[in-house]
């Protein structure tokens, strides 16, 4: 029986020392590895190999080591095939801790001190507080639902928006499509936080920022073909958005002459809101092929249908 991991190999090392400690009768193997095609039951990526059915003819469970899983093609797959994303602890805790970095950053004006430190100029703003601030985060999952009880410890007024309506206690909700431009006019600040699907691609467009109020600010930790970049370009220069934390581009890494590396309202990190964490990571895949073994539901099982 074996676990073959195809991600960061480094990462990998980590992964193989965790298995042999909790669970010695899975054979782990780091891709390419030399396992045999025929014994692989489970598969751990984070950009598949392609003939996954040809090549694994005993595949059990395919395993995203992300929370996303905009990298599989779910038509190449056997209709009855298992996928998992990874829902763990750490990728959680990364993620809250960017997000209230971007989040208080913004709402203390930090990049417009920056500009104002480049121009050695010492100009304080007025300092309001977090009860006058609204976030919104697009995307009510694992994440966006971490990142928003946060803020509201911090006093922050919190807007969410998702597909199916949710309650959440001292937040404000909105689901669907339809809602959209409501929810939007209540961001001073706004996070996207959602996966990357036919639906959600190209969502962040020129429309969508003009129903933002003006001078609002972004933080963009979901997937790179969420924003149309230039779309965005233009609202920083007209002053409908004020800055734009960026985690995730289209492509990644960016391209050497893409005006977002050298816009002022812009901050850049190279996808790095959030990892996930082998020792916490490994625990809970390790709980997931025990529940699919015991016919029990596996944590954080795609929706195909959906997409994520
Ligand atoms: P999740 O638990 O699957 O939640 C996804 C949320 O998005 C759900 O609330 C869902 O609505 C909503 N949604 C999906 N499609 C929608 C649509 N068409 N319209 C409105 N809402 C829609 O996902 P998660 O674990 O929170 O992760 C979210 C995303 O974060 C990942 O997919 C990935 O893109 C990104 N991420 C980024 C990093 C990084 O380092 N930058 C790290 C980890 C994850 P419903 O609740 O109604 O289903």
């Amino acid at each position: 029986m074996t676990f073959l991991y195809k991600a960061d190999p480094q990462r990998g090392e980590r992964w193989a020392e965790l298995f042999a400690e909790k669970a010695p009768d899975i054979d782990f193997h780091i891709w390419p590895g030399k396992a045999d095609p025929d014994k692989v039951r489970y598969l751990g990526v984070w950009e598949p190999p392609d003939r996954i059915a040809e090549r694994f003819p005993n595949l059990e469970v395919l395993f995203s080591v992300a929370a996303g899983v905009d990298k599989i093609d779910f038509s190449a797959l056997p209709a009855g095939l298992p996928v998992v994303r990874m829902i763990e602890p750490g990728i959680v805790a990364g993620m809250v801790e960017y997000v209230l970095w971007a989040v208080l950053g913004l709402h203390r004006d930090m990049p417009t001190y920056r500009r104002f430190q480049e121009e050695r100029l010492w100009k304080p703003l007025p300092l309001s507080p977090a009860g006058g601030r609204r976030v919104g985060v697009l995307g009510l999952g694992e994440l966006g639902r971490a990142v928003l009880r946060q803020l509201r410890t911090l006093g922050f007024q919190t807007f969410g928006w998702s597909r199916a309506p949710h309650v959440i206690e001292g937040t404000m909700c909105f689901g669907g499509r339809d809602h959209l431009p409501d929810f939007l006019a209540h961001c001073d600040i706004l996070v996207c936080l959602l996966p990357l699907t036919t639906e959600t691609t190209g969502l962040l467009d020129k429309n969508m920022l003009a129903c933002l109020p003006r001078g609002a600010a972004l933080v963009q930790v979901g997937r790179g073909p969420h924003l149309v970049a230039e779309d965005l370009l233009s609202a920083l220069d007209s002053g409908q958005i004020r800055d734009a934390i960026l985690d995730v581009t289209e492509p990644e890494p960016l391209l050497p002459s893409d005006p977002l590396w050298v816009h002022p309202r812009v901050t850049l990190t190279p996808h790095i809101a959030s990892m996930t964490q082998p020792d916490s990571a490994v625990d809970v895949v390790l709980e997931n092929i025990r529940r699919f073994h015991a016919g029990e539901p596996m944590i954080g099982l795609v929706d195909k249908a959906k997409g994520y």
